[in-house]
Order: structure tokens, then C-alpha cells, then sequence
């Protein structure tokens, strides 16, 4: 059993704290929002009513917040008051040099420290099957890989500090450029007359497949389980695949890297979002997609 801070006991968090009580782990929580902390005693996190009282005792702290700069303010903050060789986990999906100076203020307190941004959604946090992409110490990693197994499937130590975020934006930019492929595919066969279940048949299994139509299709029928049969209810919405879009051109921008589709995926992502589309589901840009 491990005393565990838990900071951002929001969509994600919470569920992921949860997970922790589940697998037998003493977890305090602290978040901004009092519903939010008085819904997570529900479910056996004990309720901290700051920062400090939350990490005073931790063998670990996990952070899942919302963007770099709450990280850090957060972890400048606790790396004042937690004992030497705590490990600190940031869940959150944030920028890759805010990530690097996270692992800096860590290690500067000389507590240990892993980037693990997740990909599988609100239901993966539920279910306890999130993929882990993670960035640190191979010491870090091995620390923190009980933990993670109480809240994911799939844990993958990617590198060095900032790669599980390096990784977490690159694999959501194939995704926000796949999708928007597969969207203009089925605008396009609707336009020919072809059916949604002719083009997914054959897309599917031949050189078109992509998670974008073979799991998460932007059409209701060939997958009865993606979002396009439940009015685009997310699912991941549209204004967090923008969101990793913007980090992904941040990131690009910052290290020299050509990514045209990427910034064409984020402009598209952000008019979408600009007509009011942000909180549904990110393949209903279809919608806009067929003009
Ligand atoms: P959320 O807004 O539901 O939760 C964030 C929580 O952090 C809120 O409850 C807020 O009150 C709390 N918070 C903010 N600043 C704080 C502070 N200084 N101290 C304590 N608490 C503070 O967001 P979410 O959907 O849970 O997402 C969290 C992170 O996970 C984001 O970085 C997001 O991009 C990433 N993510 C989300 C999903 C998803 O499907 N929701 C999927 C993958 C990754």
C-alpha cells in the first residue's frame, strides 16, 4: 500500500483516484472545486483541504490538470513541502517544455518524477484500461509502474523527461489528421452515391483502415459502438483534440519540424470549435467536412 497525493480529481482524475483506492492504495485528494472533492470521498478518497495537507504524508503524488502552467504552479508549490525521493507523476496532457521544467523543479528537490500523459478517455479512466505513455528515469518508471497498473491496460516507457508527452501529442495528431481523411473519404462517397457501408467494407480492410474508420467510423451504421451512432456524443471531444493539435504546432514550432497536415487538422479543429462544436465528439467534424 502507498500514500498517495492525488491533485485534479476532475473528468479523468477522478476516476483514476478511484482506481487507486480500488487497488488497495491509501489516496488523499485536493482539488480547487469543493463538489469535486466531496464527490471523491464517495469513493474513498479522503479529502484534503489544501496542496500541503494533501502531499504532507505521500510516497507519490499524481497530478492530472488541465494545462503546463497549473503543473507548475502546482509542482513548484508541493516541491517545497514534500520529503526528499517522493515520486511525482503528471497524467496531464501538457506542453513538452513545460513538462522538461516540471522534471526540473523535481529534481531539484531531489524527488523523483515521471511524465505519464494517457490516452483512452474518461471510459479507459472508468475502466481502468488507460495506456500510460511514459517520460523519465528508467528508476522513475519502475517506481511508478505499480501505480500505473492500477489505473491502465498499456504502459509504455517512451524515454527521457518529455517523451510521454512528445509521444501523446504525435500519436493525437495522426489521429486529428486521420480522422479528418476519413471524414472527407465518406463526404466524398456520399457525393458519388456510394454507400457508408460499401466504403467502410472496403476501407476497412484494405489500405484505407485506420483506427478513424475501423473503431471510431464518423458515420452511424458499419460501427455501432462509435460515437456517430449516439449523436456524436463524446467520447473525446472535439475541443481537447484541438487542444493536443495546438501543443502538437507548439511543439513543431518550437523544434523546427515541417507539419502542414498537422496545422491544416488544428485550423480545421479550430473553426469547429469556433462554430460551437467543441463539446461534441471530434468526428463529428464530418459535419462541417460536407459543407
Ligand atoms: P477537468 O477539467 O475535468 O479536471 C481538471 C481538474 O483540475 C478540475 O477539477 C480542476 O478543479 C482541477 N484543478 C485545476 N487547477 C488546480 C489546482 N491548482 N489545484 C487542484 N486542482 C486543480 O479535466 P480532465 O478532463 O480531467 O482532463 C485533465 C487532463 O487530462 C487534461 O490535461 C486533459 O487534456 C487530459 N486528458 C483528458 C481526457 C478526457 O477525455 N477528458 C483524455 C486524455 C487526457
Amino acid at each position: 500500500m502507498t500514500n498517495i497525493a492525488f491533485i485534479g480529481l476532475g473528468n479523468m482524475g477522478g476516476p483514476m483516484a478511484a482506481n487507486l483506492v480500488k487497488a488497495g492504495h491509501r489516496v488523499k485528494g485536493f482539488d480547487l472545486s469543493s463538489e469535486i472533492l466531496l464527490a471523491a470521498a464517495g469513493y474513498g478518497v479522503a479529502p484534503a483541504t489544501s496542496l500541503d495537507e494533501a502531499t504532507a504524508d505521500a510516497e507519490a503524488v499524481v497530478t492530472m490538470l488541465p494545462k503546463g502552467v497549473h503543473v507548475l504552479s502546482v509542482w513548484g508549490d508541493l516541491v517545497k513541502t514534500v520529503k526528499p525521493g517522493t515520486l511525482l507523476i503528471d497524467c496531464s496532457t501538457i506542453d513538452v517544455d513545460s513538462a522538461r521544467r516540471a522534471h526540473e523543479l523535481a529534481a531539484a528537490a531531489d524527488c523523483i518524477s515521471l511524465d505519464a500523459p494517457v490516452s483512452g478517455g474518461t471510459g479507459g479512466a472508468a475502466a481502468g484500461t488507460l495506456t500510460f505513455m511514459a517520460g523519465g528515469s528508467d528508476g522513475a518508471f519502475a517506481n511508478a509502474h505499480p501505480l500505473l497498473e492500477a489505473m491502465g491496460k498499456k504502459i509504455v516507457h517512451c524515454g527521457g523527461s518529455g517523451a510521454g508527452q512528445a509521444a501523446k501529442i504525435c500519436n493525437n495528431m495522426i489521429l486529428g489528421i486521420s480522422m479528418i481523411g476519413v471524414c472527407e473519404a465518406f463526404a466524398l462517397g456520399e457525393k458519388l452515391g456510394l454507400s457508408h457501408q460499401a466504403l467502410f467494407d472496403v476501407a476497412s480492410t484494405s489500405s484505407g483502415q485506420c483506427w478513424s474508420i475501423n473503431t471510431y467510423c464518423p458515420v452511424p451504421g458499419p460501427v455501432p459502438t462509435s460515437p456517430a451512432n449516439n449523436e456524436y456524443r463524446p467520447g473525446f471531444a472535439a475541443a481537447l483534440m484541438l487542444k493536443d493539435l495546438k501543443l502538437a504546432q507548439e511543439a513543431a514550432l518550437g523544434c523546427g519540424a515541417a507539419t502542414p497536415l498537422g496545422a491544416e487538422a488544428a485550423q480545421l479543429f479550430d473553426l469547429f470549435a469556433k462554430q460551437g462544436h467543441g463539446g461534441r465528439d471530434f468526428s463529428a467534424i464530418i459535419e462541417m467536412l460536407r459543407g
